[in-house]
């Protein structure tokens, strides 16, 4: 293969590999985009479940609560009745005294009763609120999710078929060059092989001695750029005769010592 097409090729292959790099990156963050969606709503199921924990304990409560006053009203009504039968007036004050108590627990007894009803009322809406809204988000998750799912195959469709021009392009082109070149193309922004236009790489514009620029004219293996590592190509043109003169001053022999 002629160096002029292969340096097309590798034109053509930096358009390519610009595009896959893009996709690579798309099916690396499409799979992200839900994970902050899905710790809100993993932080909403948690706090749902300690309110349905401390709802469930409440219920216990109440339940135990009411249970204790059954038994207090019980307990009250018998000891009216014993009352009813007393002889002295020390048995009636102790009799009266212990009536005395169990109001007074019975009171205390409704009073957290009712303090508890009312906690449980607001924790049974809360409860509704965060089901309406777990369900919702769940259901919006699911959604983005299968839209995610089918983006990725069409981006993944898009990255063979990518794939499959690169493989045609290169299949000339060393492995090793290939593989340098894919690097480049990543590391600078898109742009892997320049021209040397007068006498300096136009990718970095360092300035290139005339022998080295020969040695690039003369299209017998790929050349990289000392400085910025693209690959330098030159086109034969009239504006870009090189002038020997402006090459001689900056000669430098150490610049061919490089790998
Ligand atoms: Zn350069």
């Amino acid at each position: 293969m002629k160096m002029t097409q292969t340096y097309e090729n590798l034109i053509e292959l930096q358009k390519l590999l610009t595009i896959r790099f893009k996709l690579e990156e798309k099916i690396e963050e499409l799979p992200k985009m839900l994970s902050s969606r899905r710790e809100v709503l993993n932080r909403l199921k948690k706090s749902y479940l300690l309110k349905h924990d401390q709802f469930k304990k409440l219920e216990q409560n109440i339940f135990s609560h009411q249970k204790l006053m059954g038994e207090l009203t019980l307990q009250q009504k018998n000891l009216n009745e014993k009352v009813k039968i007393v002889s002295t007036q020390k048995e009636y004050e102790h009799l009266d005294n212990e009536i005395a108590i169990a109001k007074r627990k019975e009171e205390e007894y409704r009073f957290h009763l009712l303090q508890d009803q009312r906690v449980i009322d607001d924790l049974r809406n809360a409860l509704e609120k965060d089901e309406i809204a777990i369900k919702q988000q769940e259901e919006e998750i699911q959604k983005e999710d299968d839209r995610i799912k089918l983006e990725l195959i069409s981006v993944e469709k898009e990255l063979e078929k990518i794939k499959k021009k690169e493989t045609e392009l290169t299949h000339e082109i060393d492995d090793n060059v290939r593989y340098k070149f894919e690097r480049i193309v990543k590391n600078k922004e898109g742009i892997g092989i320049v021209k040397v236009v007068k006498n300096y790489c136009s990718g970095c514009y360092l300035t290139i001695p005339l022998e080295f620029i020969n040695k690039i004219r003369e299209n017998i293996g790929i050349q990289f750029c000392p400085n910025c590592s693209r690959i330098l190509y030159y086109e034969e043109s009239e504006d870009n005769i090189f002038s020997i003169e402006d090459g001689i001053e900056d000669n430098d022999s150490e610049f061919f010592d490089e790998e």
